[in-house]
């Protein structure tokens, strides 16, 4: 299977780092012109330019797509895109009787509404052309919830409601809606996290990372966290043309965590 997504305009969420540049460089790797997004200007165009040195057809936009304003001016510099992927989202480990108001709002802001507006403001775009892919980046945590951060598996379990209900809009056009549920992946926000743990716990990264996914994701088969790139290629196939017949799905990327069949 050659995947060759050329002539489609692919916009990543929260895509200077982490998993979303990663999906951002397997898109632009498969041919598409893709649109970088994050808080500041001065990362954003860093991870532009990044990629166009690999040939890529890259533009850079700066936009909080947290806040409405954010996700309007987004949608202002690019009105119609091909490919949606909301990436975008926090993550940090409180104690529920220590997480306030101002936290629950916040992570649902950042991580649903973000996707909730921008799919809003592409999916008639997409309807109209009769061809358009969005993915919500969820995670195993909207299945498995987290003790450590309740408020983000609630947001993560959120994304995978909405996408279905959005893939139930595109009966019978060439439009698919779909989640993907990474496991732990060594992000760059993950490797601070875990380098904190290193530093807490006297241990080097490598220690600390194994047994974290020992100690707080024992069911895992995979043993390890994921790269950024195998999380990306997920991505990339259920964006292509050739990943037609998946719609509404809730796909799993996190090396077998979820102790279930489907
Ligand atoms: P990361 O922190 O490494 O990168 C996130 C990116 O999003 C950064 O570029 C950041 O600047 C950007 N961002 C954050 N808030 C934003 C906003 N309001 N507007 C625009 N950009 C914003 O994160 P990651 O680990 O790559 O996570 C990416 C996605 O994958 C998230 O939705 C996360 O929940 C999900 N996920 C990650 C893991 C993991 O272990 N890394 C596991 C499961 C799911």
């Amino acid at each position: 299977m050659k995947i060759d997504l050329s002539g489609k305009t692919a916009l990543i969420t929260g895509s200077t780092a982490g998993i979303g540049y990663a999906i951002a460089k397997g898109l632009a790797g498969s041919g598409a012109d893709v649109v970088i997004n994050g808080r500041g200007r001065d990362k954003v165009d860093a991870a532009a330019r990044k990629l166009e040195g690999t040939g890529a057809k890259v533009r850079g936009i700066t936009a909080d797509v947290s806040t409405a304003a954010g996700c309007k001016a987004l949608v202002t510099a690019l009105p119609d895109v091909d490919i949606l992927i909301n990436n975008a989202g926090i993550f940090e480990p409180k104690n529920f009787v220590d997480i306030p108001d101002e936290d629950w709002s916040r992570f649902f802001e950042v991580n649903v509404m973000s996707g909730v507006r921008l799919s809003r403001a592409y999916l008639a775009g997409m309807l109209k052309r009769n061809w358009g892919r969005i993915v919500f980046i969820s995670s195993e945590s909207g299945l498995n919830i987290p003790v450590e951060m309740i408020h983000y598996g609630m947001t993560k379990t959120a994304q995978l409601s909405v996408a279905r209900g959005l893939a139930q809009l595109t009966r019978g056009t060439g439009v698919t809606v779909n989640s993907v549920l990474p496991g732990p992946t060594m992000s760059e926000g993950v490797e601070t996290f875990v380098k904190d743990l290193a530093k807490q716990n006297g241990q080097s990264v490598d220690e600390a990372a194994a047994n974290f996914v020992k100690q707080h994701r024992p069911s895992s088969l995979l043993q390890r966290f994921a790269s950024v790139d195998e999380i990306a290629n997920m991505v990339v196939y259920i964006a292509s043309k050739e990943a037609s017949a998946t719609n509404g799905a809730a796909l799993r990327a996190e090396g077998g965590i979820v102790n279930t069949i489907a």
